[in-house]
């Protein structure tokens, strides 16, 4: 490991952009598998491995369905977040907005209470275990279309159901034939009960599907948002406003938003003064995790240890902790940071 990768290693840090379906690594989907020997996943860490190598895009989304398909019961639901918070907890991330589609578990018919009750114990057992604080954006599956964002929006907004850990509303799945503006009245009802707006835009479309996003949908952080840099206005826009956006480099690749990391946009990001946050998806999907984020983010803009701390106090700006548990992350990050130079830590 160089310095900077030891660095990155024990930086406290905030997650903004990871699914929770998206962050079952092989010892997690070993664990599911185990309990449901029906199905085709492999239960050896080792398959698994092999198994999570994709083709192509379309491999990856069956290779996904086929671990939606393992979480069938609240215990589940239970498991997989309070493992993804260990895992989380592992790279020294002290605070994640864990993005969860509770569509696609009520819809497969898992009770809804029950899984709610569920992602609430586990991070509350989380907090307490690994003092990792997790918060949900409840995401709006856009190819299920307006039933599902009907659905989302009870969820999240009705009395006696919405989550306590509930901070954002979101929107995923394709953005080709499904254009932003038809979830407006959605976000218009998420945002007037208190949650914050956080669509994925221009991943795999162009700049207007962000200007969609900010104008129609309100949009306070934008999800990927990796073709901003084809609309020097979008990114003058963003830089001026102070609209950050969720950039995961692995991830581009691996979807072919972006053909090759040399030629992420993320340094043009950074130059036209976005507020730039590094972030992993799915990571065990992509091979990847949020330390070996920071580092591809370090390589592509030649960042320092001090530049990578920099890195780390971007997320925690652009989240939506409260002023205090802000300041206690950053003081965290300053704290490490100065001893790391001190030469303390090594
Ligand atoms: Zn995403």
């Amino acid at each position: 490991m160089t310095d900077l990768h030891a660095f990155i290693a024990g930086l406290p840090k905030a997650e903004l952009h990871v699914h929770h379906v998206g962050s079952a690594s092989p010892r997690i989907v070993a664990t599911l598998a185990a309990r449901h020997p029906d199905t085709k996943v492999p239960t050896d860490p080792e398959a698994l491995a092999d198994y999570f190598t994709f083709t192509d895009f379309a491999h990856f989304i069956e290779v996904y369905l086929s671990v939606v398909d393992l979480i069938r019961t609240p215990e589940d639901v239970r498991l997989l977040t309070f493992e993804a918070a260990r895992d989380l907890a592992r790279q020294n991330v002290r605070y994640a907005e864990l993005t969860i589609t509770p569509f696609s578990s009520t819809h497969r018919g898992i009770d809804e209470r029950a899984f709610l009750a569920a992602i609430e114990d586990a991070r509350k057992a989380a907090e307490s275990e690994f003092g990792t604080v997790l918060r949900w954006c409840f995401d709006v599956p856009g190819e299920a279309g307006l039933a599902a964002a009907e659905e989302t929006l009870r969820l999240a907004v009705t009395d006696g159901l919405r989550p306590e850990g509930l901070v954002s509303f979101g929107l995923g799945g394709p953005e080709i034939g499904v254009p932003r503006p038809q979830f407006k009245p959605f976000f218009d009802q998420a945002i007037a009960a208190g949650l914050h707006s956080v669509p994925h835009a221009g991943e795999t479309t162009g700049p207007q599907t962000i200007w969609d996003a900010l104008r129609e949908l309100r949009a306070e952080r934008i999800g990927h948002g990796t073709s901003a840099t084809q609309d020097p206005a979008l990114l003058a826009h963003l830089a001026e406003h102070r609209i950050p956006l969720e950039v995961c480099p692995t991830s581009n690749i691996a979807t072919r938003a972006v053909p090759d990391l040399d030629e992420h946009p993320i340094k043009e990001m950074v130059a036209a003064g976005v507020l730039v946050t590094v972030n992993s998806d799915d990571p065990p999907m992509f091979g990847t995790d949020l330390n070996t984020e920071y580092a591809i983010a370090a390589r592509l803009l030649d960042l320092d240890a001090p530049g990578v701390a920099a890195l780390a106090r971007n997320a925690v700006e652009a989240s939506f902790l409260d002023p205090a548990g802000k300041a206690r992350i950053a003081a965290e990050i300053e704290t490490y940071t100065s001893a790391w130079q001190a030469g303390r830590i090594a």
